[in-house]
């Protein structure tokens, strides 16, 4: 097989990536927007030893499950990469990963639940980081092509809540205006990088984040102001970017404009969230997959609830008034102080959030002597350490929720789990991120009886 080769190819299966898989002549190949069940003429873009990648020239034969997608480029972008795909059948893709990795690691009896659908299949998204660059000269928002950073300059970001939409259309309007240059990375030269948008969907409330190469440029006062007369704005932050580095976030943040944080609401209980806090980014269904783990937890008013990985404290504080106590710990200062606050506001006073790596914090919580009923853990898409666990089972919890955006960690760390006397029948996958190949899932750990 060469480059630029014409093959005819029949897609048997989805890669987790959600390319289809095709085998020819020994090799495995991935088609790029491609479903199970079409037959495919497609070209090759390259190949390796064992594998090869191609893309979809005509459809000879088309699956059922295929959707028309309004703008190529959602799929193009990898923004939302499985928009082509019917809704139900992205269910059941998700649902597969999990019942796929169970049986890689011999778990083929643990019960997989249909995953739970989003109320919204697109505009979920309460934040938007979009980069910012010239293309032909003009300031341009969009999102970067797929594993490349060329700028496909977009306007309706499917995903995203449409007053977002609005919002980020209207802000780059105002650079342009001014004539603000977007960011350079080739040379880390020019000024804006990303702008990062939020919006409460309680409240109505619009942070706008510019995020800059510089802590000031010349137009930004001018800028301010306009972007402050935009429906619903509350809060303008300039986020101080100067490094040449792919991370999004600059380490500082400056108020321009309003207040230094949004308000939103999870059930009842009100969440203040600061930029560079994580909060659950698909409003409707975070209090699903929040009321699911927690009637998992089965909590009782003497329980002693740990809440790690805390982010702002939307878990803990969702609990707290029905359980004796609620400790968390967090690595981002700005989130965990939002937590403590976040208590205050809701007249909590039996939870108390602490800065560091879960990894190292459970792990002196266990020397002290504490005790546990219930731990909550929802950490990022490494999942947890040794350490972490080895601590976590040390307080002897009745259950432990395990939240996870990535089932492969998650199952690797359930198995050690297991070994130390802890067991699992079910896990719960949850749709947070419709038209995206993002799985979330949800499992519970009991002490295995002796
Ligand atoms: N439970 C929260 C946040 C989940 S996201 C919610 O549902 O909103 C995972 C969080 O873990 C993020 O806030 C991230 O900053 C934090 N985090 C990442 N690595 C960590 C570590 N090693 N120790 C503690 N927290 C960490």
């Amino acid at each position: 097989m060469q480059k630029n080769q014409i093959v005819e190819l029949e897609i048997t299966d989805l890669s987790y990536e959600a390319m289809g898989v095709a085998h020819y002549e020994g090799l495995t190949i991935f088609v790029n927007n491609a479903l199970p069940g079409e037959i495919v003429k497609a070209k090759v873009l390259k190949v390796k030893k064992k594998f090869a990648f191609a893309k979809i020239e005509e459809i000879i034969k088309e699956s059922p499950d295929r959707v028309k997608v309004k703008l190529n480029q959602w799929v193009q972008t990898g923004l939302a990469s499985l928009a082509h795909i019917k809704y139900d059948k992205q269910l059941e893709f998700k649902r597969n990963q999990v019942v796929n990795l169970l049986h890689k690691a011999d778990l083929d009896q643990i019960k997989v639940d249909q995953t739970l659908p989003s109320p919204e299949e697109t505009g979920y998204r309460n934040k938007a980081q979009v980069p910012v660059r010239m293309v032909n000269d003009q300031l341009e928002i969009g999102f970067f092509r797929r594993h490349s950073h060329d700028l496909v300059p977009l306007t309706n970001f499917f995903t995203t809540d449409p007053e977002i939409d609005r919002v980020l259309i209207a802000v780059r309007d105002i650079l342009r205006k001014y004539k603000v240059p977007a960011y350079d990375e080739i040379h880390n030269k020019g000024e804006v990088r990303y702008l990062d948008v939020r919006r409460s969907k309680a409240s109505g409330e619009i942070m706008v984040i510019l995020v800059c190469l510089h802590r000031d440029f010349p137009q930004l006062p001018k800028v301010a102001a306009e972007i402050s007369q935009i429906p619903d704005v509350t809060s303008i932050i300039l986020n101080h970017n100067p490094k040449k580095t792919n991370v999004i976030l600059g380490k500082n943040d400056y108020v321009v404009f309003g207040e230094d944080h949004i308000t939103d609401k999870i059930g009842d209980v009100k969440f203040r969230i600061s930029p560079q806090s994580f909060f659950q980014i698909n409003s409707l269904q975070t209090p699903r997959l929040y009321n699911l783990a927690i009637e998992k937890a089965d909590l009782k008013p003497e329980d002693v609830v740990i809440d790690a990985y805390s982010g702002i404290g939307t878990i803990g504080l969702s609990v707290a008034k029905h359980v004796k106590a609620v400790r968390g710990m967090e690595v981002i200062k700005p989130a965990v102080d939002d937590a403590n606050a976040n208590a205050k506001l809701n007249g909590i006073t039996n939870a108390e959030y602490v800065v560091g790596k879960a990894e190292e914090v459970m792990p002196r919580w266990a020397n002290e002597g504490l005790k546990t009923d219930v731990i909550f853990v929802d950490p990022p898409r490494k999942g947890l350490t040794p350490e972490f666990i080895d601590a976590a089972v040390k307080t002897n919890p009745k259950k432990i929720v395990y939240i996870s955006c990535n089932p492969a960690t998650q199952v690797r760390d359930l198995q050690l789990f297991r070994e130390q006397g802890y067991d699992f029948n079910e896990i719960d996958p949850v749709d947070m991120f419709p038209q995206t190949p993002h799985v979330e899932s949800v499992a519970v750990l009991e002490k295995a009886e002796k």
